[in-house]
């Protein structure tokens, strides 16, 4: 039976969540699509205080399939990113995950002068400096900051392969596998600095508009082998039926599209 709080990418898609989630019909909505020319080039405020991040490597804790994806939750223990279009606060990591498609040609939120990317991996933090919990920051207008990666297909990351290789463990909705080798945030990201940022929202339900977005401009490369690996995931739990005609219940397509940027401002720091 349907509950009153459930979506997905299927049946319970993007353009039903409004009915459900009132947030997801405002004005600052995610993703988008980056109009690189639209970019405004910002680039002596936002280098007057240039990104800066740390993330042990232990912070890394639990591997979870939600049913909608895969994602790393941390004890946020240590961890920090400041600087740029967060000015002096200094925000925790949270959580990571990733989103893909059924195919390599499309998979990633943003869209960049119309182009999707293979993946989209997001890395969630919150404004300790202003905020208390989590929960208090995703619901204020500077609480939480993303840092989203473009994949491309290509050779195979190694940082993301200590992922690929858990994601069996975890192959069913709910399923939470503990992770014991470290795995490195900081080398999931490009080795260009280069960013777009915009101020918008969750991209899942409840939509919150709630995330200073920083987007990497340089992607990285993990293989198609592991694109086929985070495809084998299943949304439903263990022991239920496979819904065989929703993909065989295949977490794909775990993308939202991109919503319009309106007035909002776009603006760029770095080159590449
Ligand atoms: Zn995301």
């Amino acid at each position: 039976m349907a509950s009153k709080d459930e979506w997905d990418y299927f049946q319970n898609g993007p353009s039903t969540w409004v009915t459900k989630f009132p947030m997801a019909a405002g004005s600052r909505q995610s993703p988008v699509n980056i109009e690189t020319k639209r970019a405004e080039s910002d680039h002596e405020a936002l280098s007057s205080k240039p990104l800066r991040w740390k993330y042990p490597s232990t912070a890394s804790r639990k591997l979870v399939n939600p049913g909608y994806c895969w994602r790393v939750d941390t004890d946020g223990e240590d961890t920090f990113l400041s600087g740029g279009p967060l000015m002096d606060d200094v925000y925790k990591l949270e959580q990571y995950h990733c989103h893909w498609g059924c195919s390599d040609s499309r998979g990633s939120e943003h869209t960049v002068d119309g182009q999707a990317f293979a993946g989209e991996l997001h890395l969630v933090h919150w404004n300790t400096s202003k905020y208390k919990t989590f929960a208090e920051a995703a619901k204020a207008s500077d609480g939480l900051a993303v840092l989203g990666v473009f994949l491309k297909v290509g050779k195979t990351h190694e940082e993301m392969d200590k992922i690929a290789r858990l994601l069996p463990y975890v192959s069913h909705k709910d399923e939470v596998v503990e992770i014991t080798e470290p795995i490195d945030p900081g080398k999931l990201l490009p080795d260009d600095n280069g960013y777009w940022t915009y101020l918008g929202s969750l991209t899942t339900p409840p939509c919150n508009e709630s995330v200073t977005w920083i987007l990497f401009k340089k992607y990285i490369e993990v293989s198609h082998h592991q694109l086929n690996i985070f495809r084998n995931l299943r949304k439903f739990p263990r022991g239920e039926e496979c819904p065989c005609h929703e993909n065989h219940g295949a977490v794909i397509n775990n993308f939202r599209p991109p919503m319009p940027l309106g007035n909002r401002v776009l603006r760029e720091c770095g080159s590449f």
